[in-house]
């Protein structure tokens, strides 16, 4: 079964201004009870304007249904799959938006004070305590607000314990398939950064680590499972490796969602982490929203972590600020705690073997796309999948097509395209991470759109070089997009 191509009659919506005649109003007032004030008086001249040239002017009706068709041209997590995953989009049950909603959380005002703030602080401590379970650690800060965030805090951490025993190192070993944060957050800390090559299985080589690891690396950045979706087979003997020459393991942890409640990076060597929040554990935030890059550590690295830290003070919770070996604090108060509240609703209402589930969820859904797409797409890595495969446009270019035309067509399949173009290290990837929500019936829709498109790349390049036909706007210039935005419009 193919998903509709989708039709978008309301895409014929003009700009407000265009739809704009003057002397309409979208309010009413009535007559003034009380004596009227100059504004121009009362505020001062510089404060005040007789007019907006070019100001819209409709009714109340015509702006509501303007934005509102306008907010249908939007692809949403509600609407379908979202093939980016858990590391830009993944569904999560509503009920963790509802707890974070709740009064008290939602109005709770980090000057309270700490008798009337117990409740936010024990769930704090509640969250730190299960994130620590769930990565095998030792201690949680929750102070970082994105994943870079938190890695800079953790190789800050690193730095500070390096130091503590007399020398901070020199170098970072970064696998050529990291997020591009990673070397990013090395050279911020101070480091150089040492680029490891991944063997032809996608995993790193020990032999090769091996030739890079001298007493003048401070640590390993590593992704686990890798940004291939392959889990590191490797990944103890690497951390041996690391850690004979007092080196440290370092884990960017955005791809928990393959590992929650099956495998801990505290048991296979990893020394500090970072978990996006607001990837694996519920916050939605495709739009750049608020996040958590909660960092956990094993116990050598707790006495660095960011000030304040909860403390116990009779049967209730204070904040320890003397903290003198710490790296400071690195976010104003005690990070974004909605963030935090939906982490811990998302924990609870899944539980232990609830969050197993989801995690073999995903790790199934993703190999099933996999298996049904592999006679249509080519496969450069056979090493089993995790949480997302990631396949090239090889068989495609032949035909003129790449990755980014068949995301284009994807649209008008009804989808949202997927990673293009991402990791670097397979030229023409194609990365899908389904995650644990999807139906059998949405993959099923989903590789029927894809092994179609794959069809029509053969058949008929055209139609997919030029897709999608069913949006408003079709091919743009991204170039010139990303290079020269026009953010205002220029009212003639
Ligand atoms: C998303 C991501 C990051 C960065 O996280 P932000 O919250 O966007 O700063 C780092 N590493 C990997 C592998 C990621 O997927």
């Amino acid at each position: 079964m193919i998903r509709k191509v989708r039709e978008h009659p309301s895409q014929n919506e003009p700009l407000l201004f265009e739809l704009s005649s003057p002397g309409k109003r979208g309010y009413q007032l009535p007559d003034l009870d009380v004596p009227a004030v100059d504004a121009r008086a009362a505020l001062g001249a510089e404060n005040t304007r007789d007019d907006i040239a070019g100001f819209p002017e409709v009714s109340e009706v015509e702006a509501i249904r303007h934005f509102t068709r306008l907010s249908t041209w939007n692809y949403a997590i509600d609407l379908g799959l979202y093939p980016l995953g858990s590391c830009t989009m993944k569904y999560n049950p509503r009920v963790n938006e509802a707890v974070a909603r709740t009064e008290g959380l939602a109005w709770a005002h980090p000057y309270q004070p700490e008798s009337l703030s117990q409740g936010a602080m024990e769930i704090i401590a509640r969250l730190e305590t299960a994130l620590a379970e769930i990565t095998g650690m030792d201690a949680v800060t929750l102070q970082p607000a994105a994943g870079a965030h938190g890695e800079l805090t953790g190789i800050l951490l690193i730095r500070a314990l390096l130091e503590s025993r007399g020398n901070p190192r020199r170098k970072v070993l970064i696998p050529d398939s990291a997020h591009g944060t990673n070397p990013a957050t090395a050279a911020m800390a101070g480091y150089e950064v040492v680029h490891a090559a991944s063997n032809e299985r996608g995993m790193l080589d020990v032999a090769e680590l091996t030739r890079l690891v001298d007493d003048d690396v401070a640590a390993i950045m590593i992704t686990n499972p890798n940004t291939l979706g392959v889990f590191e087979e490797q990944i103890t003997a690497i951390a041996a490796l690391l850690h004979s020459k007092g080196a440290l393991v370092y884990m960017d942890g955005a791809n928990m969602n393959a590992l929650v409640g099956v495998a801990r990076p505290g048991d296979f060597g990893a020394d500090a982490m970072h978990l996006n929040l607001h990837k694996t554990f519920s916050t939605p935030h495709g739009g750049g929203g608020p996040g958590c890059g909660a960092v956990a550590v094993k116990a050598a690295l707790e006495p660095f972590l960011p000030a304040p830290r909860l403390a116990r003070s009779g049967d209730g919770w204070t904040w320890n600020h003397h903290r003198p070996h710490s790296i400071g604090r690195v976010r104003a108060f005690y990070g974004n705690f909605g963030v935090i509240v939906r982490a811990l609703a998302y924990i609870m209402a899944h539980g232990g073997p609830g969050l197993r589930a989801a995690t073999l969820d995903a790790v199934a859904n993703a190999n099933y796309l996999r298996k049904r797409l592999e006679p249509y797409y080519e496969l450069p890595y056979a090493a089993p999948s995790m949480h997302e495969c990631v396949f090239s446009d090889e068989r495609q270019v032949k035909h003129g097509v790449r990755t980014g035309d068949i995301a284009k067509r994807l649209i008008d399949y009804g989808f949202h395209p997927y990673t293009v173009s991402f990791p670097l290290i397979v030229h023409g990837a194609l990365m899908i991470e389904p995650t644990e929500t999807e139906s059998k019936q949405e993959l099923d829709l989903f590789a029927d759109a894809l092994i179609a498109i794959a069809a029509e790349a053969e058949q008929n390049p055209d139609l997919v070089l030029t897709a999608p036909h069913g949006t408003r706007t079709s091919r743009v210039d991204e170039v010139a997009a990303a290079r020269k935005p026009v953010l205002r419009w220029r009212l003639s």
